[in-house]
């Protein structure tokens, strides 16, 4: 009497409006970088065909018509990418989806990509796909039928501008939370672009894990499911709690999920059977109608539901275990019953959640995590410290989810970790690293999806589980004590070669001998360059006895540098480039620091500038 989990209920959904994060950087970039950055259009008609058909009766096409009949899972298109100089590309696509909403399996060179979701559109549009990490010279870009019913009528591949440096920090939703959890979270922060942490569903899939592939998954992941009172009132019992505090006393990390059977209201009848009582159909409970009136007896079961599950993780919070949170996952898909009613009432859920366990139950060891990539799903940034997804790609299919990635980046603003919390087959580091598709984490889901030897083959997992990418358990260091030296700037790439500069700063100016000394320095420093732009980075430290309420940086580029987007501070001017403090971090006490940084464009040298710094 386990979770069984239907293929049918596995999305990969690859991004719609991908680019929006990136315009600045982006229009900054084309001007700059080589030629042939511009997107490049292949059309559909003039594809290599199978089982699909050329028409053009629906107008408004480009070229000479479109490529429809995709009703075999066999048919396809596939593109011809001639002379390419390689290197990560966007992928647009231009569809029509006459009959609603449909999935098409994506191909690079034959190999999967996952599947890109063709939203329900009137005419003709388009859909950012995804990236392509292409090899120098020929490649092919299949749409395969998938769903099928749908008209492609070109793409469009141009290489991927830049990504930005990330913003992610380690705050938590929660002010309150203990220090293990917050240490835990500048773990994952300090590691995120730099490493992917393993993880594992089940500890009976951990045992396999340890037998067959010699190595531990960093985080184990577990499941408050049989402590619902709905499956213990039936005589479901759980060992989960006492194995998130084994997993913690073996150096791991711990993640939960709740397959929250419903409180009341389960059909209970051959397939629809009371222990499937998380599943909408499996249950007449109504969450928008219970979340309508407080007073009601179903409320008032949502209510106690939780605090049975919190006085499980009170004791996880006894024992000083801090828990990744994953509750009421995947609701945007409808299959569970806290998403059979919309967005509304699931974030109303989480928040009613969050505030229960958070200001009522004083729960201070839980990092929350989200796991849609809806924008319409969203509860918002003050309860949410980590954003995720959930993907099972058809066997065989280790790519990167690129797609997923950049749209859980746009949700959080890309100021929120991204995790993999759920998968079948393991993206490829290799690929993870290529595509800078920077997942915290990854959690393979227990059972077939581990042990088959087809979603994952064995020597898959050894070659996973010893990459240099990839944190196993042993390699996992002291989290729960991780030092608080984050810089407040997003880290520098892995892969990229870090250009730091000598700093350069000015003494601090003095007051009278008589008087407190104020005063500030910099440093100033080049994190990333790459042709025409980089990331810069600059340090304000109070070097005078008192604290500063305020401070101005001031220099003047020799290079015809020019910035083009900048965080923890403001840009006053930009002849002589003039900054001042934001709000949060204009005062500083005596040797104290911060530090802002900024985006730039240069050409020829990119020189560092004097630098001056003025306290207030
Ligand atoms: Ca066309």
């Amino acid at each position: 009497m386990r979770r069984m989990f239907p293929r049918s209920r596995l999305t990969l959904i690859l991004g719609t409006g991908l680019c929006l994060l990136f315009v600045p950087v982006a229009a900054v970039l084309t001007t700059t970088s080589a030629a042939g950055s511009s997107p490049t259009l292949y059309e559909a008609e003039d594809a290599t065909l199978t089982g699909v058909t050329v028409e053009s009766s629906m107008p408004g096409f480009s070229g000479s018509g479109y490529v429809t009949g995709f009703d075999e899972s066999t048919d396809e298109v596939t593109f011809t990418i001639l002379d390419s100089p390689g290197g990560l590309h966007d992928l647009t696509i231009r569809y029509a989806t006459p009959y609603g909403q449909k999935h098409a399996t994506l191909l690079l060179n034959g190999s999967g990509m996952g599947e890109v979701v063709l939203t329900e559109v009137e005419g003709w549009a388009t859909v950012a796909a995804g990236r392509l990490n292409l090899r120098p010279g020929e490649n092919t870009v299949t749409i395969r039928s998938n769903w099928g019913w749908y008209h492609i009528d070109a793409i469009t591949v141009a290489p991927s501008p830049e990504p930005p440096p990330h913003q992610v920090t380690a705050d938590l939703a929660n002010p309150n939370a203990s220090p293990s959890t917050r240490a835990l979270m500048r773990y994952l922060v300090d590691h995120y672009g730099r490493n992917i942490l393993s993880g594992q569903q089940d500890y009976e899939s951990i045992e396999w894990l340890r037998g067959n592939v010699g190595r531990l998954p960093a985080i184990a992941g577990l499941d408050m499911m049989d402590y619902s009172p709905s499956r213990v009132e039936r005589g479901a019992t759980s060992r989960e709690v006492e194995n998130a505090i084994d997993w913690d006393a073996r150096g791991g990390i711990v993640t939960f999920c709740w397959h929250w059977n419903a409180p009341t209201g389960l059909i209970d009848e051959p397939g629809r059977e009371w222990w499937r009582g998380f599943y909408t159909d499996a249950t007449t409970f109504n969450v928008a109608e219970a979340l309508a009136d407080p007073t009601s007896t179903e409320y008032q079961l949502l209510l106690r539901d939780m605090d049975a599950i919190a006085a499980q993780l009170q004791r996880l919070e006894d024992a000083d275990v801090p828990v990744l949170w994953r509750p009421l996952h995947e609701a945007e898909g409808g299959w569970f019953w806290w998403g059979a009613h919309g967005p509304e009432p699931a974030r109303q859920l989480w928040r009613l959640m969050f505030d229960r366990f958070t200001n009522y139950h004083h729960l201070d060891n839980l990092i929350w995590v989200w796991n849609s990539a809806s924008p319409e799903w969203y509860p918002g940034d003050d309860v949410v410290d980590i954003v995720s997804s959930d993907h099972y790609p058809p066997v065989g299919d280790h790519g990167p989810l690129s797609g997923a990635y950049q749209r859980l980046v746009e949700l959080g603003g890309d100021r929120k970790l991204v995790a993999l919390t759920e998968t079948g087959s393991i993206p490829d580091p290799d690929e993870l690293i290529a595509y800078r598709a920077d997942w915290s984490w990854f959690v393979t889901w227990s059972g077939s999806f581990i042990e088959d030897g087809q979603y994952n083959p064995l020597d898959f997992l050894q070659r996973v589980y010893n990459h240099p990418y990839v944190i196993t358990l042993d390699e996992l260091e002291d989290f729960k004590n991780w030092p608080d030296t984050t810089p407040s700037g997003p880290p520098s790439s892995p892969s990229e070669s870090p250009t730091a500069e000598p700093t350069d700063s000015v003494p601090p100016i003095s007051g009278s001998p008589s008087q407190p000394v104020k005063g500030c320095s910099v440093t100033y420093r080049i994190i990333i360059q790459w042709p025409g732009g980089f990331h810069g980075e600059v340090i304000v430290t109070n070097t005078g006895s008192v604290p500063i309420d305020g401070w101005t940086v001031q220099w003047a580029f020799t290079d015809g540098q020019t910035i083009t987007h900048i965080w923890n501070a403001t840009l006053t001017s930009t002849s002589p480039v003039t900054v001042q403090s934001v709000a949060y971090n204009s005062r500083l006490d005596p040797s104290a620091s911060t530090t802002f940084g900024f985006l730039g464009t240069y050409q020829g040298a990119n020189s560092v500038p004097a630098v001056i710094c003025i306290a207030s």
